[in-house]
């Protein structure tokens, strides 16, 4: 096993990736930038890094800092958490030749994990059905309407080099298609530095599921089951479920046995994630695929029962995997929140600020991945999610119930975050049926908008008049003032409070 592992990200994914260290003996080093020196990573970490100012580029995403902070640091491997150089090539060509183990794919598999159009051209090749459309980048918006009259209108035009939801434009006819092409052709070079789009057939409603793998360095290669990616926010992941009520198990094990086939003759290893949307008919196209660590990644870990870090970092080392497919114990079901500083009453804009006060839920069942504690202040720089909030139980149904417990306990106050949203998604007769399609929470996130827009005094009018009538009936709540203690007018919101006033 390595001696020090220097941490390459922020956040919550890195306070992960410490506790997993810890439990390994491995020496945890971590980076920051100036915006973070009061993060919870460097706080946890043994060791800790300046890489410089908050802009990613000065600090997370510049591979000769944080390469000369693993060397500072005498780290034997760097482990990249997700996003920032997670899928950089030029990166993991830095660490091979610093002699430094990155944990993630080996150089010469990067191209199948970063380049979109390769992934597909490979998965073709492997006889692995993909999104009807192009695989070579298109050079023109001319061959673009070529390739989308041959496909039929709506398509999507995606950035080769695209993650996280970034680079996705629908196209719905010929006339959008010139403006649209190059909207997303700069859209896609600021973000990822590479122009080159390719085109796909639009899936409508969608499922987006994804199969985890380990492998080896020997070859051997193990199917953990999937996540339910469905429910999203501009095509990015809010909600993840294990395993997914959509499948059944015929084609469960189809397209685990295609997952383990593109992880075996790719090379990659580790932890490999393979994304597949599924249509209403249920076929199923293979989407892309990533050997890092996925957000969603503790769903897995809740019914299975391992823990993908540890496996990460045991596999990196050149150890074997000492589990065998019939022995994966999958068990149980499992639903994860990305709990983002995010506006539920604006668009879910960004809301930045020092987090005034806390109370993080607990209990059976509850697991919370975060990043933040009470007096830290939420930054603009970064991505807005805090925490990850994950629970299981023996069945869907109880899944369920606990996350509405821990959506319940858990407040965070200072800065707007979208809780509020996740406990109205749990809520719908579609959630509840397990009936998941991607524009849910959108769907709910502006119905929250608007009845919250219609009238906020009335909102404030029930609240207090519900206050009101209940200490009436008990004066009780009144002598609950000091300050850890809720006021009354808050109370007023409990859900149990209205029934408990109705008898
Ligand atoms: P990224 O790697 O940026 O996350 P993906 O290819 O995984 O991009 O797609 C992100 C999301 O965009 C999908 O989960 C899905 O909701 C939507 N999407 C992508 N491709 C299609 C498609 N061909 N048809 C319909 N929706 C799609």
């Amino acid at each position: 096993m390595f001696h020090k592992v220097l941490i390459a990200n922020r956040g919550e994914i890195a306070v992960r990736i410490i506790r997993a260290c810890r439990d390994l003996d491995v020496v945890p080093a971590v980076v920051y930038s100036e915006a973070d020196r009061a993060s919870l990573h460097v706080r946890l970490a043994d060791e800790a890094y300046l890489l410089g100012p908050a802009l990613s580029s000065e600090s997370y995403l510049n591979i000769g800092r944080v390469i000369d902070a693993a060397k500072s640091a005498g780290a034997d491997a760097i482990h990249p958490g997700y996003g920032f150089l997670s899928e950089n090539a030029d990166f993991a060509t830095a660490c091979a030749e610093a002699g430094i183990v990155l944990i993630g794919p080996p150089v010469e598999s990067f191209g199948l994990t970063s380049d979109k159009s390769q992934a597909r051209v490979f998965a073709r090749g492997l006889d692995i059905p993909i999104v009807p459309g192009t695989c070579a980048p298109l050079t023109s918006s001319e061959e673009a309407v070529r390739e989308a009259r041959s496909l039929g209108y709506p398509v999507l035009l995606k950035a080769v080099a695209g993650g996280g939801g970034k680079g996705v434009r629908l196209v719905q006819s010929e006339s959008g298609m010139q403006a649209a092409y190059e909207i997303a052709g700069s859209e896609t070079r600021s973000a990822f530095g590479d122009a080159s789009l390719y085109l796909e057939k639009y899936i409508a409603e969608p499922h987006h599921i994804e199969v985890q793998v380990l492998a080896d360095h020997i070859g051997n290669a193990i199917c953990l089951g999937e996540r339910e990616c469905s429910l999203q926010r501009r095509n990015q992941k809010m909600l993840e479920e294990s395993p997914s009520p959509f499948l059944d198990e015929t084609l469960r094990r189809t397209m685990g046995d295609a997952a383990l086939r593109v992880v075996r003759s790719s090379g990659c290893t580790g932890a490999v994630t393979v994304e597949f949307l599924v249509d209403a008919e249920r076929h199923f196209y293979f989407l892309d695929m990533n050997a890092r660590l996925e957000v969603g990644h503790p769903v897995t870990e809740a019914v299975t029962g391992l823990d993908l870090v540890c496996e990460q970092l045991r596999i990196a080392s050149g150890a074997p995997l000492t589990l065998s497919q019939e022995r994966v114990p999958v068990r149980g079901w499992a639903l994860g929140c990305r709990i983002c500083a995010e506006d539920p009453d604006h668009a879910l804009a960004p809301s930045p600020g020092v987090i005034r006060s806390l109370r993080e839920p607990q209990g059976p069942g509850v697991r919370l991945d975060s990043g933040i504690y009470r007096g830290w202040e939420v930054a603009l720089h970064y991505d807005s999610m805090l925490t990850k909030l994950t629970t299981f139980g023996n069945d869907r149904a109880m899944a369920i119930a606990r996350m509405h417990r821990a959506l319940g306990e858990y407040r965070i106050a200072g800065i707007k975050t979208n809780l509020p949203i996740f406990a109205e998604v749990l809520s719908t007769p579609e959630f509840l049926a397990g009936d998941i399609r991607v524009g849910l929470f959108e769907e709910v996130q502006r119905r929250f908008e608007k009845t919250r827009a219609v009238s906020p005094s009335l909102f404030k009018a029930h609240a207090l008049a519900a206050a009101l009538a209940y200490a009436d009936a008990t004066d009780s709540l009144f002598h609950a003032q000091d300050e850890e203690k809720e006021s009354s007018w808050k109370l007023s919101g409990r859900p149990g409070f209205l029934a408990a006033f109705r008898r």
